[in-house]
């Protein structure tokens, strides 16, 4: 799975007893499942979907063994909304059951013994709050958004479609029936067995043969058409709306590749019958359901892939990596999502470095670092614990981290075995150490410990003294890293109360003194000195020898291969010498930082010209355009100036971004210019917020065209959203109305204006409520929920909400008054 935004995983499971550390309870499978059955297959038939009542009608048929003697009753998972109308074994005798919210009882005819299969069919008719296990979507007159259903499973939302056991220890095998209007297609998981049309409707068989987990069970249903492509043999699919089957090539066509670098990486080929990539409307991003992967519908035109879409850069790697790593070796519970969700994230960086070499490979792994620090910084967490905050970047920096220590050879025979011990199976951490253990016969318990099972990274403070005499350089090394604020029962006075960890919880620790082997690089004139050396204390020094002259810099960690923050004064001089000469991305951005706080500095200023415009490789420019913004306009302005015609568009994005912090009327010229005579969707929508913040009048005539200029994920009418919010400037109100539908944010928009005083702005809100279109009714309440102050919120509902025509709506405004009633007063 991957979210636009990273959020909490659901966290499920007793609370634990506080005896036991973080590493025991995972250790002890704490947080698996108990159950007294083995799954073995699913048939699930679904018809007559409605979706004005969210509705269908299902029937399934059950196959399972009993895992211990005189099992008298099976429980299941069942959506409380599901009506069973009859429960029958194989020789149609009805069964007896009972039903306690969310969970069925099934009563064997007899008891089953140790051992024992039983199959029975439960026929149901079925109905979800919508977004619950199923997601139905209505046109609403709105573009690009054909009528549609899709499932969602992770993490336990499949029971709410069909009764399951819906938990990830225990893999079956499935058949999905659909039966569905002849316009229609329906995608699931494995092979298509059957396709047949009757009349108005048409019935597709889908059968996934080989094991995997309940959670990925997958729908769609939906007017697609079926782009299709091939690896080895294996059929290949993007199913898309037709609007998009221009697109879909371009997009798509990377993946056949993919799998196959995936395939010999892993050392084990693609395991499914099939791949299919399926995009849909309002998806949170994108889903791994095995081999029949869900994604987000919004597929780049042509234009846009000059701004290097999240797209095909994160999305399509990430999911199909899954298909190895969730699909084909899933997690044992979900305290261990990060053997999922941190492969997923690995992979692609993997793939980038293989397809385009080792600065795309650093140049991905750099999000991942960004995305990791903030998360830290709000509550550190093991990777490997329930609900862990940071699987995902966490998850791929240590991966990297143990390539790199490990080297690929055994890294991958590593990952192999693996995979291949548990193929069609499921695993906990301790299987990963093992296979580690078992291919390359090296224990890391203590790699273990300090990254995977405790919190945190090392926080390094190095001071350098070189001995001129002796031909030396001494290193002062400390680790800072918090040691009693770590433990997530201790809140760290700067954390928000939102995230604050309370007593009850698990108590995380974070190593006092992480464990390193890492080299260091001293530059001198006769050369580069690199020494090998193993960090492991709190407080250490570390002596370089044969230092013959004075160090013209100095590389601590060179490569970067350890997870780290580095505090290391140096001077202006070192830190030029090493922005020009390393070619590593993190050790770049980190000269570049240093470099940048030092604004009144000519040398440092000469070293960020020199990056923004010869760096050879475009992150960098990015990063000194961004430090250059922070200097002197006489200065900056040349380089940025350059950067504005560079190949790259996120260099030239970054150049107009320094603009607006430079200012002046050369600045002014020059973002007008960008707004104007750029090709890149990104560098105009950054163009806008320079010119709205460098010229609050003459950005008006910007604002009103940016607006309505169409543009990928609008970035660009985003951007004039965004900036009109931030001026609170009301005078664009009825255009922001006129724009409510295609755009989702026009709503919010409205709200932050209602909520700074704009009576107008809540009156066109508030219509919204009542308005034809069901979805942009939803956004209208979202937004009432979520973007105004309680009492004005509650106020402006309780005026509107007998008003309201729309049943479903006004029963939605009805619990929202009363959830809003219920809050605790802020
Ligand atoms: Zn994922």
């Amino acid at each position: 799975m991957r979210k636009i935004q990273i959020a909490l995983l659901l966290s499920l499971g007793a609370a634990p007893a506080l005896a036991q550390s973080n590493a025991e309870l995972m250790a002890n499978d704490h947080y698996t499942r108990s159950h007294d059955y083995d799954l073995v297959h699913q048939r699930i038939v679904v018809a007559d979907f409605d979706w004005d009542s969210t509705s269908f009608r299902g029937s399934i048929t059950t196959t399972l063994v009993a895992l211990r003697p005189a099992l008298d009753s099976i429980v299941l998972d069942e959506g409380a909304l599901l009506e069973n109308t009859a429960v029958t074994d194989r020789r149609g005798r009805a069964l007896r059951t009972a039903r306690h919210g969310d969970t069925l009882v099934v009563f064997p005819a007899a008891p089953l013994a140790f051992g024992d299969t039983i199959v029975f069919t439960i026929a149901y008719r079925g109905r979800v709050k919508n977004g619950s296990g199923l997601t139905y979507i209505t046109t609403d007159g709105l573009p690009h958004r054909p009528r549609q259903i899709w499932s969602q499973g992770e993490d336990h939302d499949n029971h709410y479609w069909f009764p399951t056991f819906d938990f990830p220890s225990d893999k079956m095998t499935w058949e999905v029936v659909a039966t569905v209007p002849r316009e229609d297609m329906a995608v699931s998981n494995g092979r298509l067995v059957s396709d047949v049309t009757r009349g108005a409707m048409r019935t597709l068989t889908w059968r996934q043969e080989q094991p995997s987990a309940t959670y990925l069970v997958s729908l769609i249903v939906a007017p697609l058409v079926k782009i299709h492509d091939s690896w080895k043999g294996i059929p290949v699919d993007y199913y898309v709306y037709r609007d998009d089957s221009a697109r879909a090539w371009r997009l798509f066509h990377v993946t056949p590749d993919m799998i196959d670098v995936y395939s010999t990486l892993t050392g084990v080929r693609y395991p499914w019958a099939k791949y299919a990539q399926t995009t849909v409307a309002d998806f949170f991003g994108g889903m791994e359901n095995v081999s029949a992967t869900t994604l987000v519908d919004w597929l780049p035109d042509g234009r846009a892939y000059q701004d290097r879409p999240w797209y095909g850069w994160l999305l399509i790697p990430h999911e199909l990596s899954h298909q190895w790593f969730g699909d084909y070796v899933t997690t044992i519970n979900w305290a261990n999502t990060w053997l999922n969700e941190g492969f997923a994230e690995f992979m692609p960086g993997q793939y980038w470095g293989h397809k385009l070499g080792a600065h795309a490979e650093q140049d991905y792994y750099a999000d991942e670092y960004r995305e990791y620090m903030q998360i830290d910084r709000r509550r550190p967490m093991p990777l490997a614990s329930l609900g862990s905050n940071n699987i995902y970047p966490k998850g791929a920096l240590v991966l990297e981290m143990l390539r790199d220590y490990l080297g690929p050879e055994r890294f991958w025979a590593s990952v192999h075995r693996y995979l291949t011990d548990h193929a069609f199976g499921v695993a906990t951490t301790d299987d990963l150490r093992q296979a580690v253990l078992e291919a390359t016969g090296e224990n890391l318990d203590w790699f273990w410990s300090e990254w995977i099972y405790q919190a945190g990274y090392p926080q390094l403070d190095v001071a350098a003294v070189y001995d001129s005499t002796q031909h030396a350089l001494t290193l002062t090394v400390k680790q800072t890293q918090d040691t009693v604020h770590a433990d997530s029962t201790t809140p760290r006075p700067d954390m928000p109360a939102s995230v604050r960890p309370d007593s009850s919880r698990v108590k995380f620790t974070t190593p006092a003194a992480f464990r390193m082997p890492l080299v260091v690089r001293v530059g001198t004139a006769a050369g580069d000195v690199t020494q090998r050396v193993e960090i492991g204390a709190r407080e250490q020094t570390v002596v370089i020898p044969n230092v013959s002259s004075a160090p013209t810099m100095v590389v601590f960690d060179d490569g970067n291969r350890v997870l780290k923050s580095l505090h290391f004064d140096q001077p202006t001089a070192w830190l030029a010498t090493e922005l020009a000469r390393d070619d590593d991305l993190w050790d770049r951005q980190w000269a570049i930082r240093q470099l940048g706080a030092r604004t009144a500095d000519s040398a440092a200023a000469a070293a960020l010209a020199g990056a923004a415009v010869h760096a050879d490789y475009y992150l960098t420019r990015v990063d000194a355009l961004s430090a250059l913004g922070a200097f002197p306009a006489a200065t900056a302005l040349p380089p940025v100036a350059a950067a504005l015609s560079d190949t790259s568009a996120a260099v030239r994005a970054a150049a107009v971004a320094a603009l607006a912090r430079i200012g002046g009327p050369q600045a002014v010229a020059l973002a007008r210019g960008a707004w104007t005579g750029d090709s890149s969707y990104e560098v105009r929508a950054a163009a806008v917020s320079a010119l709205v913040q460098l010229d609050s009048a003459g950005g008006r005539d910007v604002l009103g065209a940016a607006l309505v200029e169409p543009s990928y994920r609008d970035a660009i009418q985003n951007a004039a959203l965004q900036a009109i919010a931030l001026r609170n400037d009301t005078t664009f109100i009825a255009a922001l109305d006129s724009l409510v539908g295609p755009s989702r944010n026009a709503v919010y928009v409205l709200a932050a204006l209602g909520a700074r005083g704009s009576a107008h702005a809540l009156d066109l809100l508030a219509a919204h409520l009542d308005e034809p279109r069901r979805a942009v009714r939803g956004w209208a309440l979202e937004a009432f929920q979520y973007s105004l102050p309680r009492p004005l919120a509650l106020e402006r509902l309780r005026a509107a909400v007998d008003g309201l025509t729309h049943a479903d709506t006004k029963r939605a405004v009805q619990d929202a008054i009363r959830e809003m009633e219920a809050q605790p007063a802020r």
